[in-house]
C-alpha cells in the first residue's frame, strides 16, 4: 500500500542516510554493542553529513527543514541497517526542540552549532531511581545561589548518559509546589559536582551508553536555565508528544522491517515438503500482522503530518505510542516463532530486533501511562 508520505527530497535524504550508515555504522556496530557505547567519531561524521539537527535553523548550522519527515527517514534507515542504539533519535527527536524553541539567543548561539556538528552530544534526564512515570515526584533539587543554581540528586536510565556533553536535567526549584515547582537546567560536561555512574547493562539497544548521573553540590550558571523557572513541567508536556511520535516511528519501522524479513523466510524455509508460510496457520498469522502494520502505518503517517502542521494532540501521540509499540513487540515475538530455532540465534536480525523492541513499551511513558492520558482525555 503506497502511503504517499514522502517526496523525492525525502527519498534523496534516505539515500544519503543509507549510504552513511552502511559506511560509518554497520561495519562497527558489533564492536559498539560489545563495548556498550558507540565511538564519538560517528557523531561528528553524522554532523558533517547533515544527519543532526535537520530541523534546526540554518543560521545555527542546522538543516533548516521544518519537516519531521526527515527525522522519520533517518530513524527508518537506522532500523533497516540494524544499527540500533546510536542515540541520534534522542538528540534529534527529543532534545532538539528544547534547545531550539525554549532557549535565549545567547543559548542558541552557544549550543546549537555544536549540537548540529556532532561536537556536542545531548541527553535529557527526567527519570530517577524513585520516580519515572510520576515525573512530578522527581527529587533532584536546584537551589538558586546568586548567579548559580546548586544541584543535588541522582538520575538513572539516561540515554547517551556517558557521551553527553549537555544534559537537560529535570529539577525541583520549588519543592513545595509539586509539578509547578519543576524546572529544566542544562548541565554541561566538566561542571564541578556532576559525575556519571555505571554504564547500565541492558537487555537490548546494547550500543547505547545508558547511564546513571549524579549531582553533588553541582554549581550550574543560572544562564543555563531552559525556559522559565518552575514552568519545566509545562515545557515537558509540550515536547513529550514529539518524543512519543519518534518512538512510534521506530516501532512501525521495526515492525515493517521484521515482517518483510519474516515473509522472505516463510517463503524460503521448507518443512513437510512445503514453504512454512504456506501452512494456513502461518499464512493467517502473517496476514493478520500485515493488516495491523498497515493500520499502524496509516495512523502514524496521519500523526506525522499533524505534527508538521502543529496539530498533533497529546492524546493522539499517546495512542500512537502505546499502540504501535505494543504491536511491535507482539509482531516481533510472532516473527521469532515463525523463524523456529533460528529466531533465537543472534546472528538472525529477528533475534536482535526482539531484544531491542522490549523497551519500547516502557520508555517515553509506559503503555499504562499512555492509557491514563487517553482515559483522562475521555473524562473518565
Ligand atoms: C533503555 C532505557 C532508556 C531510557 N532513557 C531515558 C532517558 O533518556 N531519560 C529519562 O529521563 N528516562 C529514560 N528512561 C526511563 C524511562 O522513561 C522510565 O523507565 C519509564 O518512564 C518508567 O518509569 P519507571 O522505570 O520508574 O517505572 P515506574 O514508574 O516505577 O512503573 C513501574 C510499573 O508501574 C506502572 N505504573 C506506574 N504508574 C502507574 C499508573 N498511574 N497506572 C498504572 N500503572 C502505572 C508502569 O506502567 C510500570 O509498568 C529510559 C529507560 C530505559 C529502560
Amino acid at each position: 500500500m503506497d502511503q504517499h508520505l514522502y517526496s523525492e527530497e525525502h527519498e534523496a535524504f534516505r539515500a544519503l542516510c543509507k549510504e552513511f550508515l552502511a559506511r560509518e555504522a554497520v561495519p562497527f556496530h558489533e564492536k559498539w554493542e560489545a563495548a556498550g557505547i558507540v565511538d564519538r567519531d560517528v557523531w561528528r561524521k553524522a554532523g558533517a553529513a547533515g544527519l543532526l539537527g535537520m530541523d534546526v535553523d540554518e543560521a545555527y548550522g542546522g538543516g533548516g527543514q521544518k519537516d519531521f519527515r526527515f527525522n522519520t527517514v533517518l530513524v527508518e534507515e537506522i532500523v533497516a541497517a540494524g544499527t540500533s542504539g546510536l542515540g541520534f533519535g534522542l538528540h534529534n527527536d527529543v532534545v532538539a526542540p528544547y534547545l531550539a524553541d525554549l532557549t535565549t539567543e545567547e543559548q542558541r548561539q552557544r549550543w546549537l552549532p555544536k549540537f548540529c556538528s556532532g561536537e556536542m552530544i545531548t541527553a535529557i534526564a527526567m527519570s530517577e531511581p524513585g520516580a519515572g512515570s510520576d515525573l512530578a515526584g522527581v527529587r533532584t533539587s536546584a537551589v538558586r545561589d546568586g548567579d548559580h543554581y546548586v544541584l543535588n540528586g541522582q538520575k538513572t536510565f539516561i540515554t547517551n548518559g556517558e557521551h553527553a556533553d549537555l544534559v537537560i536535567v529535570v529539577v525541583k526549584t520549588d519543592p513545595s509546589r509539586g509539578a509547578h515547582g519543576v524546572s529544566l537546567i542544562a548541565v554541561e560536561r566538566g561542571t564541578p559536582g556532576f559525575t556519571r555512574g555505571r554504564r547500565l547493562e541492558k537487555v537490548g539497544l546494547k550500543a547505547n551508553d545508558t547511564a546513571e548521573l549524579f549531582f553533588d553540590d553541582c554549581q550550574v550558571p543560572a544562564t543555563n536555565l531552559i525556559g522559565e523557572e518552575n514552568a519545566g513541567f509545562y515545557h515537558l508536556m509540550g515536547n513529550l508528544p514529539r518524543e512519543r511520535l519518534g518512538i512510534a516511528v521506530a516501532a512501525v519501522a521495526a515492525a515493517e522491517h521484521v515482517l518483510a524479513l519474516t515473509l522472505e523466510y516463510a517463503r524460503s524455509r521448507h518443512a513437510f515438503g512445503r514453504p512454512i508460510g504456506s501452512f494456513q496457520h502461518n499464512r493467517f498469522v502473517l496476514a493478520e500482522l500485515d493488516t495491523e502494520v498497515t493500520i499502524a502505518r496509516t495512523f502514524l503517517n496521519h500523526c506525522i503530518l499533524e505534527y508538521n502542521a502543529g496539530r498533533l494532540s497529546v492524546t493522539d501521540a499517546a495512542k500512537a505510542k502505546w499502540w504501535t509499540t505494543e504491536l511491535q513487540t507482539k509482531l516481533i515475538d510472532r516473527c521469532v516463532q515463525l523463524h523456529g530455532g533460528y529466531g533465537y540465534m543472534l546472528e538472525y536480525p529477528v533475534a536482535k530486533a526482539w531484544l531491542d523492541s522490549r523497551v519500547q513499551t516502557i520508555y517515553g511513558g509506559t503503555t499504562e501511562i499512555m492509557k491514563e492520558i487517553i482515559g483522562r482525555g475521555l473524562g473518565v
